[in-house]
């Protein structure tokens, strides 16, 4: 159901129902080594309105995109086809993958970081997402925050976004609550996806942000133990996953 009480379809029903608008963007090229896209990156604009995103995102000088734009009113922008490679990640890394604008879909969400997500652009997300992990046979879990694969660098979509909402939909993911070993906990989110490379604090700030926001004490067994109920059930095969 969403939130408004309405019962949604499922992701079948909703394939090819999604109303776009072509605003295309030249900040793109090919995906490298035949990569196609296997995860979802969710990104917030930190923008005044879709607008001003939509023209920094299609404006050639700022060589930066990504394959949809959601405004606030719900409209989604088509700004680069989802073969293609836009330029939504920056450097860094999820799992095995290091060329991450190479393996996934970038969707920006007009959002200037401290407001509410709006219902409007959250219900057209869902029905956008919906399709693409059809289209493209991607489970939930791969779908990310750009701030999972950019510790310390990035912090969008940030805290107010309603990751629970689209794990309701099983359009994303959300750990159960359980208690782990606090030893455990960096292994289990590296295993999960977060990268093995930054600090163990900036690993762990960087879950916090999308698991367990608002906690700030020190590592603890609930931190461990969500990141253990994550590794358990979504781990990263390290030796497969092309990079
Ligand atoms: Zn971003």
């Amino acid at each position: 159901m969403r939130v408004d009480g309405t019962p949604r379809n499922t992701a079948r029903l909703y394939k090819d129902s999604v109303q776009k608008l072509s605003h295309p963007s030249p900040n793109f090229g090919e995906r490298k080594h035949g990569g196609k896209p296997d995860f979802v990156v969710l990104h917030y604009t930190a923008m005044v309105d879709a607008g001003a995103a939509c023209r920094t995102l299609c404006n050639p000088e700022t060589e930066v995109s990504a394959h949809y734009l959601i405004s606030e009113t719900g409209q989604v922008h088509s700004l680069v086809d989802e073969n293609m490679r836009a330029w939504h990640a920056g450097v860094g890394s999820w799992g095995n993958v290091t060329d991450v604008n190479s393996h996934s879909i970038g969707i920006e969400l007009a959002n200037d970081g401290f407001s509410p997500f709006a219902n409007k652009l959250m219900n057209a997300l869902e029905d956008l997402l919906a399709a693409i992990l059809e289209r493209w046979d991607i489970p939930p879990h791969r779908v990310i925050a750009h701030s999972d694969l950019a510790p310390g660098r990035k912090i969008d979509p940030g805290p107010r976004f309603d990751w629970q909402r689209l794990a309701q939909e099983n359009l994303a993911i959300w750990p159960n609550l359980r208690h782990a070993r606090i030893e455990d906990f960096q292994e289990a989110a590296c295993a999960f996806g977060y990268s093995p490379l930054v600090d163990d604090l900036t690993r762990l700030q960087s879950f916090r942000l999308r698991f367990r926001h608002g906690f700030s004490g020190p590592l603890d067994e609930v931190d461990a133990g969500l990141a253990v109920d994550l590794a358990e059930r979504f781990s990263i095969d390290r030796l497969t996953t092309a990079s």
